[in-house]
């Protein structure tokens, strides 16, 4: 499960698309059309990976600012507004499919976005779209560390495109049947061109399906989808890392014609704990101790997931040093096995000595036989008298 869930650190929409923050509307659908040609990653044979993932980053940034809402939300709130609007989740996406999402704004007059590029990846090449799976979502869960250890339930609230409650979907209105496409005769090709270059393509009216909505639904206006609220309990398991997703199958929006459904991903998003830190399934505690408790031992508090806990400190304690809590981590997702706390001691040393405390301390040193300052109004006396020349 770990890797390949990079989703994390985002960059800026507007930069992406390499436009303004005021860019209108047409300025921004310019802009995604021509960086979406340029890093097709069918027209970038030598760096195609790195090409496929701006690909689907301006898919991304562009769903976002060419839609209103969602752009007013990124607008007020950056990254996390988006949380919970049903953003398409690309990065599981094949690129090819990305192309017919957008296939109206990347697409010149006939064949769309196959003419431009030469064919999807053939997978529609020559004939009707038989149904196709619906386009993943993806959201953020926000856990804490104590939901990690024990594993969590989560309810998650999110509005997705849905089949519209009108016309279950199809767009026709209640009763009324799609007709056969007059651009292509219900073929779903088109021929263009004669003599020698003949070209068949997909039908640009009804874009392969060889029907037509002639009497649309009122309530979705022939789209058959309409935004829904959608409320799911997703369980997550104990162990999760920062950035893993969780798969929520069949969550996503619905498949055209009939497919099914795409998934839900929900990547986890750790909430920093005050005293601890993760190291992988161990949790780090960094607690402070005075020289004294260090130099004597002691029995000191230390934070841990179900609160403070005791732990004995051998005399002789040096600064830095780790004592390893078995057991008192995160379990693993995998094996269950639990992870360690592991307690890293800092030895402070006091900022502030009342009189009887620094005497003790000259005492102390003596028996060291070690130099130390001489007490400090007697040293600035002699520093006066030192540049004073006297
Ligand atoms: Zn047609
Ligand atoms: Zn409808």
């Amino acid at each position: 499960m770990p890797g390949g869930f990079v989703n994390m650190a985002k960059r800026d929409y507007y930069e992406v698309l390499g436009v303004a923050k005021n860019a209108s509307p047409d300025d921004i659908k310019r802009a995604y059309r021509r960086l979406a040609i340029k890093y097709h990653p069918d027209k970038n044979p030598d760096n195609k990976k790195e090409a496929e993932a701006k690909f689907k980053e301006c898919a991304e940034a562009y769903e976002v600012l060419s839609d209103p809402e969602k752009r007013q939300r990124y607008d007020q709130f950056g990254h996390e507004g988006l949380r919970g609007v049903g953003m398409r989740d690309y990065s599981h996406m094949r690129w090819q499919d990305i192309g017919s999402i957008f296939e109206d704004i990347l697409g010149f007059g006939g064949g769309g976005f196959e003419d431009l590029f030469g064919g999807m990846g053939g997978r529609r090449r020559g004939g009707r779209r038989g149904p196709a799976r619906g386009y993943d979502l993806e959201t953020t869960v926000e856990m804490s560390l104590n939901e990690v250890a024990r594993g969590t339930e989560k309810t998650i609230e999110f509005t997705r495109q849905d089949l519209c409650t009108g016309c279950s979907g199809t767009g026709s209105a209640r009763g009324s049947r799609p007709g056969a496409c007059p651009t292509c005769g219900g073929a779903g090709q088109v021929v263009r061109g004669g003599g020698f270059f003949q070209m068949v393509s997909t039908c640009p009216q009804c874009r392969g399906t060889g029907e037509v909505i002639t009497n649309p639904c009122s309530r979705c206006g022939g789209t058959g989808r309409e935004p829904k609220h959608r409320v799911v309990s997703v369980r997550i398991p104990a162990g999760v890392h920062e950035g893993q997703g969780i798969r929520v199958a069949e969550e996503g929006e619905p498949g055209r014609d009939g497919g099914p459904r795409g998934n839900l991903y929900c990547y986890v998003r750790i909430k920093p704990h005050e005293f601890l830190e993760r190291d992988g399934n161990d949790l780090i505690a960094v607690v402070p101790i005075s020289f004294t408790q260090a130099a004597l031992g002691a029995t000191i508090e230390v934070p841990s997931l179900d609160g403070m806990k005791e732990l004995r400190i051998p005399p002789g304690t040096q600064h830095g040093s780790v004592f390893r809590i078995k057991g008192q981590g995160l379990p693993d997702i995998r094996t269950r096995r639990t992870g360690d706390e592991l307690v890293q001691i800092m030895v402070e040393v006091p900022t502030k000595l009342n009189v009887k405390q620094e005497e003790l301390l000259r005492e102390f040193a003596k028996t060291e036989n070690k130099s130390v300052f001489p007490k400090a109004t007697g040293f600035v006396d002699r520093l006066k008298k030192y540049f004073s020349g006297k």
